[in-house]
C-alpha cells in the first residue's frame, strides 16, 4: 500500500513485481474526518478478500508512508500533511487486523527499493534517488543495502541548507533546498518574483494559481523570466545532486517523482548543472528517470517488505 497526500493505493503484487491488481481511494474523505486509518485498513481488507477470491497466497504487507517512519518498530514518527498518522503504530496495528507480517518504510525509502528490485536501478548496489513531487524526498542504497539512519531521517535531500541566511523552513531548518528543489518551491518562488506579463500567470489564470506546471510550460513557449526560474531550479538541483554525490559516490542517480514525471526534461538539466559542480572526471554517474508511474508506486512498499523477508529466511 502506498499512501500519498492525495491518493492512497492497494493491491497485491506478485514476488516478481507484477502488479495483479489495486484500487485506490483519496486520502482525506470531507464526510468522514479523522477516519484515515480506519479507511486504510478497510482498502487493504477489500484487496486482501480479493486475493482470497482467486486464491492467492499472500506473504505479507508493505506500506509505504510520507514523513519519518520507524521502520523497525512500523511507526510513523511524523508524517508532513497527514496528522493522522502522526505516532500511528500502523505495523502493529495491521498485522494485528490482518495475521501477516507488516512492514512501514518511508515513501521515498520504499521508492528506492522498488527501483532496485524492479526498476531502473535494478542490479545496481551503488545509487541514489531523488523523489521530486511537491517536496523533494530522498533514498540512499549502498552495497545493496537502504541506508535509514539512526533515527530514519537519512537522505532528507530536500532539507539540505543551500543558503546560510535563507527563509526559515518547516523542518526547523534554515534556507533548505526544498525552497528552490521542489514543485512547492519552484511555484512560491514563481508566485512571488514573475513579472505580471509572464505566461505563466496567464496560463494559470492568476498569479495565486500558478503551480510548478505552469512554469515549466511557460519556460518551453520561451518566457523569459519562467525560463530563468526554471534554470536557477535545476542550478540549485545540480549542485544538490553533485554534494551528495561527493559523499556518496554512486554509479546510478535515480530522478523520479511526479514533478519529473510529467516534466522528464529535468533530467538532462540537473545533469548538466551537476556535471558543472561535480569533479571533472571522465565518468559521471549514470542518471535514469523512474519509470514508475503514480499505479505502479505500490512497487515500492512491496519490494520494501520483499528486501526485509528475504534477508529474514
Ligand atoms: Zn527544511
Amino acid at each position: 500500500m502506498d499512501i500519498g497526500a492525495g491518493h492512497v493505493t492497494a493491491g497485491v503484487v506478485s514476488a516478481g513485481g507484477k502488479i495483479l491488481f489495486s484500487q485506490s481511494m483519496e486520502t482525506q474523505d470531507p464526510e468522514r474526518p479523522g477516519s484515515l486509518i480506519g479507511r486504510l485498513e478497510e482498502l487493504i481488507r477489500s484487496q486482501l478478500l480479493r486475493a482470497h477470491e482467486q486464491k492467492l497466497e499472500l506473504a505479507g504487507i508493505g506500506i509505504g508512508s510520507p514523513g519519518i517512519v520507524n521502520s523497525a518498530l512500523g511507526i510513523v514518527v511524523a508524517a508532513g500533511n497527514l496528522p493522522e498518522l502522526f505516532g500511528a503504530h500502523l505495523g502493529e496495528r495491521f498485522a494485528q487486523a490482518f495475521a501477516l507480517p507488516v512492514l512501514v518504510e518511508n515513501d521515498v525509502n520504499a521508492l528506492a527499493l522498488g527501483e532496485m528490485l524492479f526498476g531502473v536501478a535494478k542490479g545496481q548496489k551503488n545509487f541514489i534517488v531523488f523523489a521530486l513531487g511537491t517536496d523533494l524526498g530522498g533514498g540512499v542504497v549502498l552495497d545493496g543495502k537502504l541506508i535509514p539512519g539512526a533515527n530514519f531521517i537519512a537522505a532528507e535531500f530536500g532539507h539540505l541548507t543551500l543558503d546560510l541566511h535563507g527563509k526559515k523552513c518547516v523542518c526547523g531548518g534554515v534556507g533548505c533546498a526544498r525552497e528552490w528543489v521542489s514543485g512547492a518551491g519552484l511555484a512560491e518562488r514563481a508566485r512571488e518574483l514573475l513579472p505580471e506579463e509572464s505566461q505563466a500567470i496567464a496560463l494559470a489564470g492568476t498569479r495565486s494559481q500558478v503551480s510548478a506546471a505552469e512554469v515549466f510550460q511557460a519556460a518551453e513557449q520561451g518566457d523569459r523570466p519562467a525560463a530563468e526560474l526554471v534554470e536557477e531550479f535545476g542550478r540549485r538541483f545540480g549542485a544538490l545532486v553533485s554534494n551528495v554525490m561527493k559523499v556518496l559516490d554512486p554509479e546510478v542517480v535515480v530522478l523520479g517523482g511526479e514533478v519529473c514525471r510529467t516534466e522528464p526534461q529535468v533530467m538532462n538539466l540537473v545533469a548538466r548543472w551537476t556535471r558543472h559542480y561535480y569533479f571533472p572526471i571522465p565518468k559521471l554517474p549514470e542518471f535514469r528517470l523512474s519509470q514508475f508511474s503514480k499505479g505502479s508506486a505500490i512497487l515500492g512498499p512491496a519490494a520494501a517488505f520483499l528486501v526485509k523477508h528475504r534477508r529474514r529466511k
